[in-house]
């Protein structure tokens, strides 16, 4: 293993997994902590998706870092932070803390942290990450049920939940290329800066950030902070080139599970029940109150054999502010992953082996209910949505989208692409 990655969300693992692969490195994707026994032998970059975004800080820490250690331990020679292209978290973390440790067990006086990916419109210009053309406290983030953005100032939000001084490398210091970026963080290093913001808004630039910081042993950021990290071994000669594993997508029955209320996974659920798919919608309060279960939902689904189902719980702010009203905004959000994972497990039992899902927390909760320990990264269906397929006894395929990912009729072309 020559890269090791840990990131805080199932589907944002995939991203970076897709990234790697697709940039030449023999990627494998660890589902959850890593069993000591796991054969990597054969993998250049090991990605190991923990669900650690929102639960607590220090939980989210003592992960993180068993996770890192496992991957030095595996030879890692460097280590990325993969977190949300907007950032997802809150003033209590789990980014900064989560920073902060893997700083301190590397021993790292300067880390750099970018979550810019342009080709989904999340760019970081003077320290501030826009979302297209919005600054991200004006995009729909500033609604997110779990981890709602209220300020696209990266200095100011990284700042509260980091014990680091935060600097900034600006946009003017990028465009010049890897020598002046490496500059910069020597720069920034000597000033007493712990972490410094790196502005980004071209993949060419994302790819000099990553020729820069060859010699970090931490790297902190979206999935395009890794998109020049594979050059960096290539060009020292470490990178063996081999074809590619032949994906091989299992028979069975389809799924499609919506658990993010992002714009997009509503438009794509919109787009969906347009073009005829039978729809079922669950929401936490219906749980909550059993009128809803998983038994009924596995039904409604097993007994529609001709179509692809899809369940969804997508709902716009306001039903979801009355849900989390009456239940609390985290067990609003945990009732939903547990009947989609419960529901996900019951139907694996019935042959069903294709699940496209959408959702960061969402795909955490039913890879876990599946039981998943290993994915391998197939063709890619948006961008950062691969198609996936377990590596595992009863191997089944799954797409796993993050909310604000793929175009309106993402859950077609997923389809599609499997036929
Ligand atoms: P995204 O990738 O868009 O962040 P996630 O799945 O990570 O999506 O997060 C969405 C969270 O919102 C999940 O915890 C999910 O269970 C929760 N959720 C889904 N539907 C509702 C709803 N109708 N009301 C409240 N919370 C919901």
């Amino acid at each position: 293993m020559l890269l090791g990655a840990v990131a805080d969300d199932l589907t944002g693992a995939t991203d970076l997994a897709l990234m790697l692969a697709r940039e030449g490195m023999r990627t494998i994707q660890v589902v959850g902590a890593p069993q000591d026994d796991l054969d990597i032998d054969e993998a250049d970059a090991v990605v190991v998706a923990l669900k650690s975004r929102t639960i607590p800080a220090a939980e989210a820490v003592e992960l993180s870092l068993a996770a890192t250690e496992w991957l030095i331990a595996g030879g890692a020679e460097q280590i990325v932070f993969k977190y949300c292209s907007t950032f997802d978290s809150t003033p209590k973390g789990n980014i900064g803390p989560v920073l902060d440790a893997l700083q301190a067990k590397l021993g790292v006086p300067l880390a750099i942290a970018c979550p810019a990916f342009p080709t989904n419109g999340r760019t970081v210009y003077q320290g501030h990450l826009f979302v297209g053309d919005m600054l991200l406290s004006d995009s729909p983030m500033k609604d997110h049920p779990l981890t709602p953005m209220t300020d696209a100032n990266l200095m100011r939000v990284l700042g509260a939940q980091s014990k680091s001084t935060i600097g900034l490398v600006p946009f003017i210091t990028v465009a010049e290329g890897a020598a002046a970026i490496r500059a910069a963080f020597d720069a920034a290093r000597q000033r007493g800066c712990g972490v410094v913001i790196v502005d980004a808004v071209t993949d060419d630039q994302l790819r000099a950030i990553g020729e820069a910081a060859a010699d970090m042993k931490l790297v902190t950021g979206g999935s395009g902070i890794a998109l020049g990290l594979p050059g960096n071994f290539r060009r020292a000669g470490k990178l063996r080139t081999s074809a590619a594993a032949e994906f091989r997508v299992p028979p069975g029955r389809g799924v499609i599970f919506a658990g993010s209320c992002s714009a997009a996974t509503r438009r794509q659920v919109a787009h969906a029940m347009d073009a005829g798919l039978p729809a079922l919608r669950i929401d936490p309060l219906s749980i909550a109150s059993g009128k809803l279960d998983v038994p009924a939902v596995v039904e409604w689904i097993v007994s529609r054999p001709e179509a692809l189902p899809l369940v969804y719980s997508s709902a716009d702010p306001q039903d979801v502010a009355a849900a989390q009203e009456a239940l609390g905004r985290h067990a609003a959000g945990e009732i939903v992953e547990t009947l989609l994972g419960s529901v996900a497990a019951a139907l694996r039992e019935r042959g069903f082996s294709r699940f496209i899902v959408a959702g960061g927390e969402t795909s955490g909760a039913v890879v876990k209910a599946l039981g998943v320990p290993v994915l391998r990264i197939g063709p890619e269906i948006d961008p950062g949505v691969p198609w996936t397929v377990s590596v595992d006894d009863c191997p089944v395929a799954l797409a796993l989208k993050s909310g604000n990912f793929g175009s309106d009729d993402f859950f077609l072309k997923a389809w599609s692409q499997l036929a």
